[in-house]
């Protein structure tokens, strides 16, 4: 017969629960992108939650270097969406950035550095803002936030990280190196977003101006919070749970119903926190907390 040309969507039948496979549930992976890496994709390939179940979307900014990883990421998703019928993803969403004057591109201790800090994770919070509005679907379950330089998690991260049941839930950022002395392959703590607050972040916050933000990891500013960062232990089991009041968003695993319910990135100061780690004190706010996962590990691509 003729299709209708009214789309009915009965949001009864969506739901947000720890068997997301079995219920069919639909996944939004986010991805601010500024640099394209293969091992992102591959790893993203990788992923043995259902393709058809998770929706892509990307967001690149509009300077030399997105034009290129644009590009480099278009390339991929072509190939990708013209491949196997079980690789393929159910969409793919590549916005470019029309706002901000483009940040140039920063290398690691560059936009590490506390001065570039605010403006950079100011924009940070628009473009992701932009691309949650544009992208989150009235059947989306779980949006799962991916930093671009992801180059590592377990196939099973989504379904796993769902498994917990929590509103917001991230495990634990680490970066493999070589160890100069030794020569060897090891790893060590990359995201230090991830933290229990702490009395004395508490004060510095009393004694800020409005608009200033509290950062964490600089030596200038030592808070005392209790970092997820440095929680891994190799006794626990990986599915050992730690409340959280700040989050990164390298990767975070958010029930839907959050960001419905209005919980965004702040691009401003919010109870001076900004961006990712505001967004955990917003989603707070809201009645929905935050949970990390110390022993379950991601890693992150080392420049
Ligand atoms: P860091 O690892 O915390 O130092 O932050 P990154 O520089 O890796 O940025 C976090 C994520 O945002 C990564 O996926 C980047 O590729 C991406 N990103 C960085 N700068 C921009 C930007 O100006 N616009 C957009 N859309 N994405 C960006
Ligand atoms: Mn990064």
């Amino acid at each position: 017969g003729e299709r209708s040309p009214v789309r009915r969507f009965n949001l009864n039948n969506v739901t947000i629960t720890p068997d997301p496979i079995a219920n069919r549930e639909a996944v939004l992976i986010l991805t601010p992108m500024a640099r394209f890496y293969q091992e992102y994709w591959d790893n993203l390939l990788k992923l043995d939650y259902p393709h058809d179940l998770i929706s892509l979307g990307f967001i690149l900014p509009k300077t030399r270097e997105g034009n290129a990883a644009t590009a480099a990421l278009q390339a991929q998703v072509t190939k990708t969406q013209k491949g196997p019928l079980q690789n393929r993803f159910r969409s793919v969403v590549i916005e470019r950035q029309d706002f901000d004057p483009p940040i140039i591109s920063q290398d690691e201790g560059e936009r590490h550095k506390m001065e570039n800090q605010k403006v950079r994770r100011a924009s940070m919070s628009r473009a992701r803002n932009s691309l949650l509005f544009t992208t989150l679907g009235v059947d989306t379950s779980w949006v799962l936030w991916l930093d671009a330089d992801i180059i590592e998690t377990p196939p099973s991260l989504i379904q796993d990280l769902a498994a917990h049941d929590k509103p917001l839930i991230v495990p634990n950022c680490y970066q493999r190196y070589t160890d100069p002395e030794t020569g060897k392959p090891a790893e060590r703590p990359y995201d230090f977003n991830n933290w229990q607050d702490s009395p004395t972040a508490q004060e510095i916050a009393a004694r800020m101006e409005p608009d200033e933000i509290i950062l964490e990891g600089y030596r200038e500013m030592a808070t005392y919070r209790s970092l997820m960062a440095y929680m891994a232990d190799q006794e626990d089991e990986r599915d050992v749970e730690v409340p959280l009041d700040g989050v990164g968003g390298t990767a975070l695993l958010v029930k839907a119903d959050v960001h419905r319910d209005g919980a965004m990135f702040p691009p401003f100061s919010f109870y001076h926190l900004i961006e990712t780690e505001g967004f955990a004190k917003m989603a707070k706010r809201l009645g929905w907390s935050a949970t990390g996962l110390p022993n379950y590990k991601v890693y992150h691509y080392n420049e």
